[in-house]
């Protein structure tokens, strides 16, 4: 890949290897019994953390591995072999979601209380933003924090939370000022065994089967001022930064996930035959995933591009915005068109794309759905 692909080093390379070999090894074997399951061992965060795989990019001294974003590319890259997207998201949530403003805004007692245990998979983390009338506009959130004597007193609710039922703590998306708009909201890390704290619903799902995703209660939850994130008020903007890695990981899962599709689908269109020919060599077929490889190469570029901007801390949220509207939109018409490629056999569950189309359906909605990328890459395009 090195050669081709100036971002990957002989370095990156081996990691990729090695993350394959953990996938095929810990995770691909169980994936339908983790699905039937709807939920996956806590152990498996665990051996990830042992791994190394929780905290590629967050310092040493915390127990990461300093490396750059292009570890994570290949981490999530390979994460797609599970066939598991549930058990892949929850890992990411970990990895990439709920933790990156600890490490960057997280007091020192914030990251060794809380950072460091979810970097070896001890402590399973979560991130609180969604709520049940609050989902795009994150201004319009009614969970409220507030001072009284050392502590944090917070009432609200949240909902779609991954890795919600099983939390050890949730990096929380709150108002601390009900008055104040985008300049309201602040990051408060809230562990689960404080009092007050309950997960309602584990919601079902159409796809993601083996991640749990529950509704959260905050009733009267006291935690100390400390467990603040940075500044008072500087939420939103944490969040949004926050934002730009969680939208390439989906991004680069997305492409991902459309090479995988067209290699089974491939290989299945080798073998099935109809009117005397293999079907992948049917003209029609063979210019469309001409065209979907084609397309893929360009979303890739794209989410690369957004990649290396972020990686060298370069303004990049339109790049990323940008990149999630086109691999995560593509994934959607890849998985259609491969289910369509397997006939009747594409409904049953005997074949992985039935399973992929169900699970690629999130992209376009996790993390900020199409429509509000769109939004951005008008704004910040000046139209
Ligand atoms: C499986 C799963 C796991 C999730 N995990 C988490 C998690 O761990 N933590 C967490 O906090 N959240 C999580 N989410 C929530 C997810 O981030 C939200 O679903 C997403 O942000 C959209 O919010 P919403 O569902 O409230 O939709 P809404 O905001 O109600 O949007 C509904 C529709 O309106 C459109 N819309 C909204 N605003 C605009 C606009 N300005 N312009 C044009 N169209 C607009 C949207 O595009 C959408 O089509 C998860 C969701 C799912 C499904």
């Amino acid at each position: 890949m090195s050669e081709r692909e100036p971002f990957f080093t002989e370095s990156h390379d081996m990691f990729r290897a090695m993350v394959r070999q953990f996938v095929e090894s810990e995770m691909e074997p169980f994936a339908d019994e983790w699905e039937e399951a709807e939920i996956f061992p806590r152990e498996l965060f665990l051996k990830a953390g042992e791994q190394g795989l929780l905290g590629l990019n967050y310092p040493e001294e915390y127990g990461g591995s300093g490396l750059d974003y292009w570890y994570t590319a290949c981490f999530v890259e390979e994460l797609v072999r599970s066939r598991c997207a549930g058990a892949n998201m929850a890992l990411m949530v970990q990895s990439d979601m709920a933790t990156p403003i600890l490490a960057d805004l997280g007091s020192e007692a914030i990251k060794q209380e809380f950072l460091a245990p979810a970097i070896r998979g001890e402590k399973i983390a979560a991130l609180g933003v969604s709520e049940p009338n609050a989902g795009s506009d994150v201004a319009g959130i009614r969970t409220h924090a507030r001072k009284d004597g050392d502590d944090w007193v917070i009432n609200g609710s949240k909902t779609f939370i991954t890795n919600g039922t099983r939390c050890d703590f949730v990096t929380l998306i709150c108002k601390t000022d009900p008055a104040g708009g985008h300049q309201g909201i602040s990051v408060i890390v809230v562990p689960s065994d404080a009092k007050g704290f309950s997960v309602g619903r584990k919601l079902k799902k159409l796809g993601n089967k083996a991640s749990d995703t529950a509704e959260l209660a905050f009733d009267e939850v006291r935690v100390p001022q400390r467990y603040l994130v940075g500044e008072e008020g500087m939420g939103f903007y944490y969040l949004m930064q926050n934002f730009q890695g969680e939208r390439l990981v989906a991004s680069l899962s997305a492409v991902a996930g459309c090479e995988r599709m067209m290699e089974d689908a491939f290989k299945y269109g080798r073998e099935r035959e109809a009117f005397g020919r293999p079907i992948l060599k049917f003209q029609v077929w063979r210019h469309e995933f001409a065209d979907f490889l084609a397309q893929t190469e360009a979303a890739r570029r794209l989410a690369y591009f957004a990649v290396d901007l972020f990686d060298r801390k370069l303004p990049c949220t339109r790049e990323v915005s940008m990149a999630k509207i086109v691999c995560c939109e593509l994934a959607l018409k890849v998985a259609d068109r491969c289910l369509q490629f397997h006939g009747g056999w594409g409904y049953m569950d005997e074949y992985p794309i039935s399973r992929t189309w169900r699970d690629v359906r999130l992209l376009t909605l996790g993390g900020g759905t199409t429509e509000v990328m769109r939004e951005i890459v008008a704004k910040l395009s000046d139209l």
